[in-house]
């Protein structure tokens, strides 16, 4: 992979590159749209990886290119970058040199070209390892000294302001901070964060990522009505963010929320992220106990949550949870934004091909596209090559 971005960088500008840096995408374990409402999230990064050849530029162009979509390179200024210009995939890198002059830090220009192994849209975050593999090359080239939390949070200002999709700090985080063997706690408010031990394969276990097929581009406004929602939810709550309302006081909140506000939409999403932040918790509790099989139900809960209350599931992904559990697995739920996407299943070892062949059939009965099935191994987040 490293070398097919590098020849594709020789072939495309015609000299080699300073060099290559890679980053992941990710699937969340739990923990999912609470990151825009400051909660909690457990996401590790996969070994699929999007690669960016670079070298620098001395005189302000930006040259884009990708090995994964047809046509020539853009050419761009980069004082002529303007937010929601470019709908394009040129947006993301582009997005990301915006927001590092944007804070003030010196970029000359570049040469970049892309190559990745992350599917797109589906959910697994390509749009983030993206944008982050784009930053620390650009990091280290310029010498800007960026922390990873930092690099994050410009690679999210790049996606929230200039390519217009209004993200949590999540898949930039994960991307960024993940480590191998690990899953990332990560508190989204102050991005305080813990690595932890999840070696599945230690304890006989096993997780599935199905990426259903079914393409999430076109749910980008249902996404940002979730967040109005979430954020209406906290002003009628009177609190910062949805995060700082306590599962026990739950019930009284919506009580107070239903007087104040009748709406079943903002309900169903505050339900959703208090009980939600709960599973995380519940999750690290079990982990740190060494109670991982228990993690299914708690995953299961989850799927319930984000198809009831959130209502962010489609029929594909219900479809795989469902013919998981009914094949045995100890709990699945759909990972990512949703209206498609990926769905994780995790299961005894020896149940897992078992399960897999169920989901296909199930797909192949039902009329729907044949999905992706492959095994998640928590990967390294953001590097040098
Ligand atoms: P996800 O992040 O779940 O994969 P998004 O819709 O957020 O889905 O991001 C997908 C978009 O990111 C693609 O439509 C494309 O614009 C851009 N992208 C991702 N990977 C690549 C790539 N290898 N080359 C060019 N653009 C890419
Ligand atoms: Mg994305």
């Amino acid at each position: 992979m490293s070398r097919k971005v590098r020849e594709g960088f020789v072939e495309v500008y015609g000299a080699e590159p300073e060099g290559v840096w890679a980053a992941p995408g990710r699937v969340n374990l739990i923990g999912e749209h609470t990151d825009y409402n400051d909660g909690f999230v457990m996401p590790l990064a996969l070994p699929h990886t999007v690669h960016a050849a670079v070298s620098r530029r001395d005189d302000g162009v930006l040259r884009l290119h990708s090995a994964d979509v047809p046509g020539a390179a853009y050419q761009l200024r980069l004082d002529e970058l303007t937010p929601g210009a470019d709908g394009g995939w040129a947006a993301y890198p582009s997005g990301v040199v915006w927001a590092l002059r944007e804070a003030g830090l010196p970029i000359g220009g570049a040469d970049v070209q892309i190559s990745s192994t992350v599917p797109t849209g589906a959910g697994l975050s390509s749009s983030a390892a993206l944008e982050v593999a784009t930053a620390l090359a650009l990091s280290e080239l310029y010498e800007l000294g960026l922390s990873r939390p930092w690099l994050a949070r410009l690679c999210q200002r790049a996606e929230n302001d200039f390519v217009g999709m209004p993200c949590g700090i999540m898949d930039q985080m994960a991307s960024a901070c993940c480590t191998e063997g690990h899953v990332l706690h990560l508190d989204t408010r102050d991005l305080t964060q813990r690595q932890v031990p999840f070696d599945l394969s230690a304890e006989g276990l096993r997780m599935l990522v199905v990426d259903t097929r079914v393409k999430h581009t076109l749910a980008d406004g249902a996404y940002a009505g979730r967040r109005r929602a979430c954020e209406a939810g906290a002003r009628a709550l009177e609190v910062a963010a949805l995060r700082d309302v306590a599962h026990e006081e739950l019930d009284a909140a919506l009580a107070r929320l239903d007087a104040r506000l009748d709406d079943p939409e903002v309900r169903g999403c505050v339900r959703h992220i208090v009980t939600e932040n709960r599973r995380v918790e519940e999750t690290i509790a079990l982990l740190d106990a060494g109670e991982t099989r228990a993690v299914g139900a708690v995953l299961t809960a989850g799927h319930a949550s984000l198809r009831d209350d959130f209502r962010v599931s489609c029929e594909e992904l219900d479809l795989v949870v469902d013919t998981a559990l009914a094949a045995g697995a100890l709990g699945a739920r759909m990972t990512g934004g949703g209206f498609g996407g990926s769905a994780i299943v995790l299961a005894e070892e020896a149940q897992t091909e078992k399960i897999a062949e169920a989901v296909t059939s199930a797909f192949e009965a039902g009329g729907h596209l044949v999905p992706q099935v492959f095994e998640a191994v928590p990967s390294a987040g953001a590097r040098r090559l």
